[in-house]
């Protein structure tokens, strides 16, 4: 019961540092408290962003999501001022989809990648209940298999992968910081929705609330809508009716006539954002574990894949060589920071449920009429780049040249979504009540 690393948590995160540490000559531990190899986690919309695809090709998944019949999640999106929906050219320096695979087919998958993998024991229907100490570092993990009985896994590296409630974190008294988050969600899965745009994921921003449709294996799509918290009674009222009416009157909306609802439609009312450093105590905290922000944008599995190999490439080589993990910890956690946190900061302000900021205004309007700020607009959506990129003065000066210049004449639109940009902004439910 002595091992390198310990990873609690055996979903993206845990499992993708669980594969990479054992490819990397590593005895390691994952500790996954689902009992069942094909269980999933159900309250996710399975977009996984295009950033995270070299870490997925890496990992070798790419294949076997497209095997699985994962979707490339190219993007068109809807606000009053008309659609974007970039078209990058074969030049293009950054990934241009990632990819919608429901998480029934992707948990099973990235498991089973990681239990096949040299020098990973995948204990399945094991919980993490506590911790050891070793002068003030986290040095083993207590866990309870299903018969109930204890064993304890000593390891020079604890990992925390054990999502946005991180109990290992509450355990080792690492402070969760939180931003408030004033939307709720509700979604449902249907088959036979037509969709009217050339992109196989929609969001239409209807300030402040958001609808999207996402396209995933096996002709499932997912339908959501995220409102504000004025309209909870509306949904408790009647959800079907208060669901089913997001949908209507948007411009290219979703066609449901033929379509047919094959889930109950699921909620999470309460989507705090959450954030931990991402190394405290001598443990790593990786995935949501780390960081769970508003999933509006997409970004928590990608960001589950990728701070697994930032965290295997900063300590790998030193947990190799037997040498004191902490400044490898350190190099993880400013890798994190950089990589992550400017994301995160324009993420949970948007969470807070206001309109579009002034910056958001100029990008989202020159995008409809201009490829090269629509470019800008899909390589941070996709998080490709960070936000100090996305507010370089550059782009912005030519967003505010194109609105001065070229707006009127609306010739760079993509041919099949120029209607669309007309279209007013239609009547949300409840905007009368918000009103009065
Ligand atoms: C409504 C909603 C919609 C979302 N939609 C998207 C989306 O479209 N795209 C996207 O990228 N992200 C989305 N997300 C976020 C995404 O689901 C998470 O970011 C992602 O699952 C994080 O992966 P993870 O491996 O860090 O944690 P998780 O997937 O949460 O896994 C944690 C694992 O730890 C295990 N565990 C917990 N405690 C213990 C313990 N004590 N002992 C042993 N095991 C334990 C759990 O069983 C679980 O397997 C959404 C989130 C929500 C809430």
């Amino acid at each position: 019961m002595d091992y390198d690393v310990v990873i609690v948590g055996g979903s993206l995160a845990g499992s993708a540092a669980a594969t990479l540490y054992g490819r990397a000559g590593l005895r390691v531990a994952v500790v996954e408290k689902q009992p069942d190899p094909l269980a999933y986690k159900t309250t996710c919309n399975h977009f996984i962003l295009a950033s995270s695809v070299p870490t997925l090709e890496r990992l070798g998944l790419t294949e076997k999501i497209e095997e699985a019949g994962g979707v490339p999640n190219s993007i068109a999106v809807w606000s009053r001022y008309g659609w974007i929906h970039a078209e990058p050219p074969a030049d293009y320096p950054y990934p241009v989809t990632g990819y919608n695979i429901t998480r029934r087919r992707l948990d099973p998958m990235v498991r089973k990648l990681a239990a096949g993998t040299d020098g990973v024991d995948l204990m399945l229907g094991h919980t993490a209940t506590g911790l050891d100490w070793d002068r003030g570092r986290v040095a083993a993990v207590q866990v309870r298999d299903r018969h109930g009985v204890e064993h304890t896994l000593s390891a020079r590296l604890v990992v925390a992968a054990d999502g946005r409630y991180s109990k290992l974190a509450q355990m080792a008294g690492i402070t969760t910081r939180t931003r408030p988050h004033e939307r709720f969600y509700y979604w449902a899965y249907f088959r036979g929705v037509e969709l009217d745009t050339p992109a196989s994921s929609q969001l239409w921003f209807r300030e402040p609330d958001v609808v999207y449709t996402f396209g995933n294996e096996d002709g499932l799509t997912v339908l959501t809508v995220l409102a504000g918290k004025d309209r909870l009674p509306e949904f408790k009222a009647d959800l079907d009716g208060a669901f089913m009416r997001s949908f209507e009157n948007l411009p290219r909306g979703p066609r449901l006539d033929h379509a047919e609802r094959v889930s109950k439609i699921m909620g999470k009312l309460d989507l705090t954002n959450l954030r931990r450093r991402p190394a405290a105590k001598g443990m790593a905290l990786i995935g949501d574990a780390a960081l769970a922000s508003d999933p509006l944008w997409g970004v928590g599995c990608g960001w589950a894949f990728q701070s697994a190999e930032w965290l295997v490439d900063a300590t790998a080589d030193t947990l190799r060589r037997r040498a004191d993990p902490a400044p490898a910890l350190r190099r993880y956690r400013r890798t994190h920071r950089r990589r992550l946190a400017g994301h995160d900061f324009l993420i949970c302000d948007y969470s807070r449920l206001r309109g579009f900021n002034p910056v958001e205004r100029l990008v989202f309007a020159a995008a409809v009429h201009d490829p090269a700020t629509a470019l800008h607009f899909h390589a941070f959506g996709t998080r490709s780049i960070g936000a100090s990129r996305f507010l370089a003065p550059a782009p912005l000066a030519r967003a505010a040249w194109v609105l001065a210049t070229r707006r009127p004449r609306a010739t760079t639109k993509p041919a099949g979504l120029r209607d669309a940009a007309r279209a007013p902004r239609p009547p949300a439910p409840g905007d009368a009540a918000r009103r009065g």
